[in-house]
Protein backbone atom coordinates (compact mmCIF):
# COMPACT_ATOMS: atom_id res chain seq x y z
CA UNK A 1 0.00 0.00 0.00
CA UNK A 2 1.23 3.68 -1.20
CA UNK A 3 1.84 6.09 2.05
CA UNK A 4 -0.80 7.85 0.32
CA UNK A 5 -3.25 4.89 -0.11
CA UNK A 6 -2.22 4.24 3.77
CA UNK A 7 -3.34 7.56 4.96
CA UNK A 8 -6.59 7.88 3.23
CA UNK A 9 -7.32 4.14 4.53
CA UNK A 10 -5.90 5.12 8.47
CA UNK A 11 -8.08 8.66 7.93
CA UNK A 12 -11.61 6.70 7.28
CA UNK A 13 -10.84 4.49 10.56
CA UNK A 14 -9.65 7.50 12.38
CA UNK A 15 -12.64 9.32 11.47
CA UNK A 16 -14.74 6.72 13.06
CA UNK A 17 -13.06 7.05 16.35
CA UNK A 18 -12.86 10.81 16.22
CA UNK A 19 -16.77 11.26 15.97
CA UNK A 20 -18.06 8.24 18.09
CA UNK A 21 -16.05 9.85 20.76
CA UNK A 22 -16.76 13.59 20.15
CA UNK A 23 -20.30 12.63 20.68
CA UNK A 24 -20.03 9.95 23.29
CA UNK A 25 -16.73 10.07 25.18
CA UNK A 26 -16.80 13.19 28.02
CA UNK A 27 -12.95 12.91 28.06
CA UNK A 28 -13.24 13.92 24.36
CA UNK A 29 -16.12 16.53 24.63
CA UNK A 30 -14.13 19.62 23.74
CA UNK A 31 -10.44 18.49 22.91
CA UNK A 32 -11.13 17.31 19.28
CA UNK A 33 -12.70 21.37 18.80
CA UNK A 34 -9.22 21.46 16.58
CA UNK A 35 -10.08 19.25 13.49
CA UNK A 36 -13.72 19.70 13.76
CA UNK A 37 -15.53 22.50 11.40
CA UNK A 38 -18.67 24.18 12.43
CA UNK A 39 -19.74 21.75 9.37
CA UNK A 40 -18.88 18.82 11.27
CA UNK A 41 -16.35 17.94 8.95
CA UNK A 42 -12.86 16.94 9.84
CA UNK A 43 -9.84 19.07 8.74
CA UNK A 44 -6.74 16.48 9.40
CA UNK A 45 -4.40 18.77 8.34
CA UNK A 46 -5.22 20.19 11.57
CA UNK A 47 -4.86 16.78 13.60
CA UNK A 48 -1.62 17.85 15.16
CA UNK A 49 -3.38 20.13 17.12
CA UNK A 50 -5.62 17.87 19.03
CA UNK A 51 -3.57 17.95 22.58
CA UNK A 52 -1.92 14.93 23.49
CA UNK A 53 -3.71 12.76 26.10
CA UNK A 54 -1.19 11.52 28.95
CA UNK A 55 -1.47 8.64 31.26
CA UNK A 56 -1.81 10.81 34.15
CA UNK A 57 -4.94 12.37 32.31
CA UNK A 58 -6.51 8.98 31.60
CA UNK A 59 -6.29 7.92 34.90
CA UNK A 60 -7.57 10.65 36.69
CA UNK A 61 -10.43 11.58 34.52
CA UNK A 62 -12.13 8.07 36.17
CA UNK A 63 -14.88 6.36 33.94
CA UNK A 64 -15.36 9.61 31.55
CA UNK A 65 -13.06 7.68 29.68
CA UNK A 66 -15.20 5.24 28.52
CA UNK A 67 -18.10 5.22 25.65
CA UNK A 68 -21.05 3.94 27.79
CA UNK A 69 -23.36 4.01 24.90
CA UNK A 70 -22.21 1.00 22.45
CA UNK A 71 -24.28 -0.99 20.85
CA UNK A 72 -24.22 -4.61 22.63
CA UNK A 73 -21.89 -6.19 20.04
CA UNK A 74 -19.59 -3.51 21.11
CA UNK A 75 -19.76 -4.16 24.45
CA UNK A 76 -16.53 -4.73 27.03
CA UNK A 77 -15.76 -7.99 27.18
CA UNK A 78 -12.23 -8.30 28.77
CA UNK A 79 -11.18 -6.41 31.66
CA UNK A 80 -7.25 -5.60 32.86
CA UNK A 81 -5.44 -3.81 34.50
CA UNK A 82 -2.63 -2.27 32.62
CA UNK A 83 0.86 -2.68 33.58
CA UNK A 84 2.19 -0.29 36.27
CA UNK A 85 5.80 0.68 34.96
CA UNK A 86 5.14 4.35 34.36
CA UNK A 87 2.03 4.85 37.12
CA UNK A 88 -0.08 2.77 38.95
CA UNK A 89 -2.35 0.38 37.30
CA UNK A 90 -5.71 1.52 35.92
CA UNK A 91 -8.64 -0.68 34.06
CA UNK A 92 -9.10 -0.80 30.50
CA UNK A 93 -11.44 -2.27 28.55
CA UNK A 94 -11.34 -4.51 25.47
CA UNK A 95 -13.87 -5.05 23.36
CA UNK A 96 -14.93 -8.47 20.81
CA UNK A 97 -13.43 -6.32 18.11
CA UNK A 98 -10.24 -5.23 19.28
CA UNK A 99 -9.67 -9.00 20.85
CA UNK A 100 -10.90 -10.44 17.22
CA UNK A 101 -7.78 -7.56 15.80
CA UNK A 102 -5.32 -9.08 18.39
CA UNK A 103 -5.82 -12.94 17.12
CA UNK A 104 -5.69 -11.43 13.33
CA UNK A 105 -2.40 -9.78 14.31
CA UNK A 106 -0.97 -12.65 15.93
CA UNK A 107 -1.07 -15.43 13.26
CA UNK A 108 1.06 -12.33 11.28
CA UNK A 109 3.72 -12.34 13.92
CA UNK A 110 3.41 -16.31 13.30
CA UNK A 111 3.70 -15.84 10.10
CA UNK A 112 6.50 -13.46 10.47
CA UNK A 113 8.54 -15.68 12.93
CA UNK A 114 7.79 -18.38 10.77
CA UNK A 115 6.75 -20.36 13.38
CA UNK A 116 5.08 -23.93 13.29
CA UNK A 117 1.93 -23.55 15.09
CA UNK A 118 1.21 -27.25 15.39
CA UNK A 119 4.23 -27.17 18.12
CA UNK A 120 3.66 -26.55 21.88
CA UNK A 121 4.04 -23.07 22.82
CA UNK A 122 5.13 -21.77 26.90
CA UNK A 123 3.77 -18.73 28.23
CA UNK A 124 5.35 -17.55 31.36
CA UNK A 125 3.29 -14.31 32.54
CA UNK A 126 2.12 -11.86 35.22
CA UNK A 127 -0.43 -13.47 36.68
CA UNK A 128 -2.16 -13.62 40.01
CA UNK A 129 -4.69 -16.59 38.36
CA UNK A 130 -4.00 -19.92 40.99
CA UNK A 131 -4.47 -21.71 38.09
CA UNK A 132 -0.93 -20.87 36.49
CA UNK A 133 1.47 -22.00 39.70
CA UNK A 134 4.41 -23.99 39.48
CA UNK A 135 4.40 -27.17 39.59
CA UNK A 136 2.02 -27.39 37.02
CA UNK A 137 0.61 -24.05 35.49
CA UNK A 138 -2.25 -24.45 33.23
CA UNK A 139 -2.29 -26.38 29.80
CA UNK A 140 -4.74 -25.86 27.23
CA UNK A 141 -4.70 -26.02 23.27
CA UNK A 142 -4.46 -23.64 20.44
CA UNK A 143 -2.63 -20.72 20.33
CA UNK A 144 -3.29 -20.41 17.11
CA UNK A 145 -6.23 -20.04 14.56
CA UNK A 146 -4.27 -22.57 12.40
CA UNK A 147 -3.66 -25.35 14.52
CA UNK A 148 -6.24 -25.36 17.07
CA UNK A 149 -5.08 -28.83 18.64
CA UNK A 150 -1.92 -27.42 19.41
CA UNK A 151 -0.60 -27.40 23.50
CA UNK A 152 -0.51 -24.29 25.00
CA UNK A 153 1.08 -23.98 28.27
CA UNK A 154 1.24 -21.15 30.69
CA UNK A 155 2.96 -20.92 33.75
CA UNK A 156 2.92 -17.68 36.37
CA UNK A 157 6.01 -15.38 36.21
CA UNK A 158 5.09 -15.07 39.97
CA UNK A 159 7.62 -18.13 40.49
CA UNK A 160 11.43 -18.35 40.47
CA UNK A 161 13.59 -19.21 37.85
CA UNK A 162 14.67 -22.44 38.80
CA UNK A 163 10.74 -23.37 39.23
CA UNK A 164 10.35 -22.08 35.65
CA UNK A 165 13.56 -24.27 34.06
CA UNK A 166 11.56 -27.07 36.29
CA UNK A 167 8.62 -26.56 34.47
CA UNK A 168 10.12 -25.83 31.15
CA UNK A 169 11.51 -29.41 31.08
CA UNK A 170 8.79 -30.95 31.89
CA UNK A 171 6.56 -29.23 29.41
CA UNK A 172 9.52 -29.41 26.55
CA UNK A 173 8.25 -26.35 24.36
CA UNK A 174 9.28 -25.37 20.84
CA UNK A 175 8.45 -21.94 21.68
CA UNK A 176 8.95 -19.54 24.69
CA UNK A 177 6.37 -16.54 25.45
CA UNK A 178 7.89 -14.23 28.06
CA UNK A 179 8.83 -10.52 28.80
CA UNK A 180 12.79 -10.53 27.49
CA UNK A 181 14.43 -9.74 31.44
CA UNK A 182 12.64 -13.85 32.28
CA UNK A 183 13.47 -15.32 29.07
CA UNK A 184 17.19 -14.06 29.11
CA UNK A 185 17.24 -14.74 33.13
CA UNK A 186 16.49 -18.61 32.38
CA UNK A 187 18.92 -18.55 29.63
CA UNK A 188 21.96 -16.68 32.28
CA UNK A 189 21.50 -19.42 35.40
CA UNK A 190 21.36 -22.69 32.97
CA UNK A 191 24.07 -21.19 30.92
CA UNK A 192 25.31 -24.14 28.73
CA UNK A 193 22.64 -26.59 29.53
CA UNK A 194 20.07 -23.94 28.21
CA UNK A 195 19.48 -25.32 24.83
CA UNK A 196 18.28 -28.84 26.34
CA UNK A 197 15.37 -26.94 26.67
CA UNK A 198 15.08 -27.66 23.21
CA UNK A 199 13.68 -24.02 22.65
CA UNK A 200 13.58 -22.65 19.02
CA UNK A 201 12.14 -19.08 19.29
CA UNK A 202 11.31 -16.91 22.47
CA UNK A 203 8.34 -14.78 21.68
CA UNK A 204 8.90 -11.86 23.51
CA UNK A 205 6.60 -8.54 24.85
CA UNK A 206 5.88 -6.79 27.40
CA UNK A 207 9.21 -4.52 27.79
CA UNK A 208 11.97 -3.83 25.50
CA UNK A 209 14.53 -6.16 24.21
CA UNK A 210 17.88 -4.78 26.06
CA UNK A 211 20.95 -6.18 23.87
CA UNK A 212 22.50 -8.10 26.39
CA UNK A 213 19.33 -10.21 26.96
CA UNK A 214 18.66 -10.74 23.17
CA UNK A 215 22.80 -11.93 23.44
CA UNK A 216 21.42 -14.62 25.83
CA UNK A 217 18.56 -16.03 24.28
CA UNK A 218 20.47 -16.55 21.17
CA UNK A 219 23.83 -17.16 22.70
CA UNK A 220 22.68 -19.56 25.42
CA UNK A 221 19.09 -20.84 24.67
CA UNK A 222 19.98 -21.19 20.49
CA UNK A 223 16.79 -19.41 20.00
CA UNK A 224 15.68 -16.84 17.78
CA UNK A 225 13.96 -13.85 18.99
CA UNK A 226 10.74 -12.75 17.47
CA UNK A 227 9.29 -9.90 19.50
CA UNK A 228 6.29 -7.99 19.11
CA UNK A 229 5.82 -4.12 20.37
CA UNK A 230 2.83 -3.85 22.29
CA UNK A 231 1.05 -2.64 25.55
CA UNK A 232 -2.43 -3.56 27.56
CA UNK A 233 -4.71 -0.59 26.97
CA UNK A 234 -3.58 0.10 23.08
CA UNK A 235 -3.42 -4.07 22.22
CA UNK A 236 -0.61 -5.37 19.06
CA UNK A 237 1.23 -1.94 17.67
CA UNK A 238 4.33 -2.99 15.94
CA UNK A 239 6.22 -6.02 14.82
CA UNK A 240 9.97 -6.67 14.62
CA UNK A 241 11.16 -7.36 10.94
CA UNK A 242 13.20 -10.43 10.91
CA UNK A 243 15.15 -8.90 8.06
CA UNK A 244 15.62 -5.33 9.12
CA UNK A 245 15.29 -5.47 13.00
CA UNK A 246 13.36 -2.52 12.72
CA UNK A 247 9.66 -2.43 14.23
CA UNK A 248 6.60 -2.25 11.13
CA UNK A 249 3.75 -1.21 12.99
CA UNK A 250 0.73 -2.69 12.72
CA UNK A 251 -0.80 -0.04 10.85
CA UNK A 252 -4.60 -1.35 10.21
CA UNK A 253 -4.66 -1.51 14.09
CA UNK A 254 -3.28 1.83 15.39
CA UNK A 255 -2.06 5.14 14.07
CA UNK A 256 1.21 6.34 15.23
CA UNK A 257 3.25 9.29 15.61
CA UNK A 258 6.76 10.03 17.13
CA UNK A 259 6.02 13.67 18.36
CA UNK A 260 7.73 16.29 20.68
CA UNK A 261 6.48 17.94 23.88
CA UNK A 262 4.66 19.78 22.30
CA UNK A 263 2.43 16.83 20.03
CA UNK A 264 4.39 18.36 16.99
CA UNK A 265 5.63 15.57 14.89
CA UNK A 266 9.22 15.11 14.44
CA UNK A 267 10.84 13.69 11.49
CA UNK A 268 12.03 10.12 10.90
CA UNK A 269 15.85 9.70 12.84
CA UNK A 270 14.73 12.09 15.55
CA UNK A 271 14.23 11.01 19.18
CA UNK A 272 10.20 12.04 20.54
CA UNK A 273 7.43 10.43 22.38
CA UNK A 274 5.25 7.76 20.96
CA UNK A 275 2.21 8.65 20.59
CA UNK A 276 -1.05 5.88 20.17
CA UNK A 277 -4.65 5.71 18.38
CA UNK A 278 -5.89 2.24 17.98
CA UNK A 279 -8.50 1.87 15.72
CA UNK A 280 -10.58 -0.93 17.02
CA UNK A 281 -11.12 -0.35 21.22
CA UNK A 282 -14.75 1.38 20.88
CA UNK A 283 -14.92 1.24 24.51
CA UNK A 284 -12.12 3.38 25.70
CA UNK A 285 -11.07 5.51 22.54
CA UNK A 286 -7.76 6.49 22.88
CA UNK A 287 -6.43 9.66 20.69
CA UNK A 288 -3.02 10.71 20.49
CA UNK A 289 -2.21 9.08 23.79
CA UNK A 290 1.31 9.29 24.47
CA UNK A 291 1.96 5.78 25.87
CA UNK A 292 5.38 6.73 27.82
CA UNK A 293 8.04 5.36 25.56
CA UNK A 294 10.73 7.05 23.33
CA UNK A 295 10.86 6.08 19.67
CA UNK A 296 12.74 6.64 16.05
CA UNK A 297 11.01 6.35 13.11
CA UNK A 298 13.39 4.75 10.46
CA UNK A 299 13.20 6.14 6.71
CA UNK A 300 13.22 4.67 3.63
CA UNK A 301 12.23 1.22 2.23
CA UNK A 302 12.40 -1.66 4.57
CA UNK A 303 14.71 -4.35 3.00
CA UNK A 304 11.75 -7.07 3.19
CA UNK A 305 9.81 -5.10 0.91
CA UNK A 306 6.90 -4.47 3.15
CA UNK A 307 6.01 -0.27 3.16
CA UNK A 308 4.46 -0.06 6.35
CA UNK A 309 5.93 2.25 8.73
CA UNK A 310 8.50 1.09 10.84
CA UNK A 311 10.20 2.00 14.03
CA UNK A 312 14.14 1.73 14.26
CA UNK A 313 14.35 2.36 17.97
CA UNK A 314 12.36 1.83 20.87
CA UNK A 315 13.50 3.37 23.99
CA UNK A 316 12.76 2.68 27.60
CA UNK A 317 10.44 4.24 29.47
CA UNK A 318 10.74 7.86 29.02
CA UNK A 319 10.45 8.23 33.03
CA UNK A 320 13.84 6.18 33.25
CA UNK A 321 15.65 8.82 31.82
CA UNK A 322 18.26 9.85 34.26
CA UNK A 323 18.41 13.97 34.55
CA UNK A 324 21.58 15.43 35.61
CA UNK A 325 22.43 18.65 37.29
CA UNK A 326 22.83 21.01 34.00
CA UNK A 327 19.41 20.33 33.06
CA UNK A 328 20.05 17.33 30.48
CA UNK A 329 18.60 14.02 30.49
CA UNK A 330 19.51 10.76 28.12
CA UNK A 331 18.70 7.34 28.71
CA UNK A 332 21.37 5.47 30.95
CA UNK A 333 22.99 3.27 28.20
CA UNK A 334 25.93 1.69 29.61
CA UNK A 335 27.36 -1.68 27.92
CA UNK A 336 26.86 -4.98 29.91
CA UNK A 337 30.37 -5.97 28.98
CA UNK A 338 31.89 -3.26 30.27
CA UNK A 339 30.18 -2.97 33.83
CA UNK A 340 30.64 -6.77 34.03
CA UNK A 341 34.18 -6.20 33.81
CA UNK A 342 34.74 -3.99 36.45
CA UNK A 343 31.67 -5.71 39.03
CA UNK A 344 31.43 -9.58 39.05
CA UNK A 345 27.79 -9.29 38.81
CA UNK A 346 24.88 -11.47 37.09
CA UNK A 347 22.46 -9.06 36.49
CA UNK A 348 22.22 -5.12 37.67
CA UNK A 349 20.13 -2.03 37.71
CA UNK A 350 20.62 1.49 37.71
CA UNK A 351 18.54 3.44 40.25
CA UNK A 352 19.45 7.43 40.37
CA UNK A 353 18.20 9.21 43.56
CA UNK A 354 19.52 12.44 42.66
CA UNK A 355 21.44 14.21 39.85
CA UNK A 356 24.81 12.93 41.04
CA UNK A 357 23.78 10.33 42.84
CA UNK A 358 23.67 6.84 41.16
CA UNK A 359 23.26 3.38 42.79
CA UNK A 360 24.51 0.30 40.88
CA UNK A 361 22.04 -2.57 42.20
CA UNK A 362 23.26 -6.01 41.30
CA UNK A 363 23.54 -9.21 41.85
CA UNK A 364 27.34 -10.65 42.19
CA UNK A 365 28.15 -13.83 40.12
CA UNK A 366 29.02 -16.33 42.14
CA UNK A 367 31.12 -17.67 39.81
CA UNK A 368 33.25 -14.76 40.22
CA UNK A 369 35.08 -13.71 43.43
CA UNK A 370 36.98 -10.18 43.65
CA UNK A 371 35.67 -6.47 45.02
CA UNK A 372 33.97 -4.31 42.42
CA UNK A 373 36.83 -1.91 40.65
CA UNK A 374 34.82 1.34 41.68
CA UNK A 375 38.23 3.19 39.66
CA UNK A 376 36.61 1.43 36.71
CA UNK A 377 33.10 2.23 37.36
CA UNK A 378 34.20 6.23 37.92
CA UNK A 379 35.17 5.95 34.38
CA UNK A 380 32.49 4.36 33.11
CA UNK A 381 29.77 6.70 35.01
CA UNK A 382 31.76 9.89 33.41
CA UNK A 383 32.04 8.63 30.23
CA UNK A 384 28.30 6.88 30.13
CA UNK A 385 26.64 9.08 31.98
CA UNK A 386 27.28 12.30 33.22
CA UNK A 387 30.75 14.02 34.36
CA UNK A 388 29.25 15.22 37.29
CA UNK A 389 27.65 11.43 38.56
CA UNK A 390 29.27 8.68 40.96
CA UNK A 391 28.11 5.55 40.62
CA UNK A 392 27.96 3.43 43.96
CA UNK A 393 27.80 -0.49 44.52
CA UNK A 394 25.01 -2.37 46.87
CA UNK A 395 24.88 -6.10 46.26
CA UNK A 396 21.74 -7.61 46.29
CA UNK A 397 19.97 -11.02 45.95
CA UNK A 398 17.26 -10.11 43.43
CA UNK A 399 16.86 -7.27 41.65
CA UNK A 400 12.78 -6.40 42.32
CA UNK A 401 10.78 -6.21 39.74
CA UNK A 402 7.66 -3.83 39.34
CA UNK A 403 4.20 -4.12 40.49
CA UNK A 404 3.08 -5.95 37.00
CA UNK A 405 6.15 -8.07 36.94
CA UNK A 406 8.38 -6.06 34.43
CA UNK A 407 12.18 -5.37 35.18
CA UNK A 408 13.53 -2.26 34.73
CA UNK A 409 17.31 -1.64 33.62
CA UNK A 410 16.75 1.90 35.28
CA UNK A 411 15.10 3.73 37.57
CA UNK A 412 15.02 7.21 38.28
CA UNK A 413 14.12 8.16 41.73
CA UNK A 414 13.26 12.19 42.03
ZN1 LIG B 1 10.86 -5.17 7.11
Amino acid sequence: MSRKDLRSYQEALLAMVLCRAREYVKLYQDRLDPVFGRDGKIDFTRWTDIPVLTKEELIACGDDKFDNDLPDAQKPFEWSATSGTTGKPFLAAKTRSSLLMAACINERLIALGELDTRKPLATIRYSKDPELTFPDGKTTRGWSLHAPGALSHTLSQETSTDQQIDWLQHRKPAYLTAYPSVAAEIALVMGADARRLGIEAVLTFGEAVLDDQRMAITEYLGARVVDAYSAQETGYIALQCPVSGDYHTVSGAVHLEIADQDGKLVPAGTEGDILITPFHNAVMPLIRYRIGDRGVMAAGRCGCGRTSPRLRTIGGRSRDMFHYADGSHRFANIAMSDLQAAVPLLQYQLVQHQPTDVELRYVPDPARTGEPDLEALARIARRDLHESVVIRVKPVDAISRTVSGKFARTRRMF
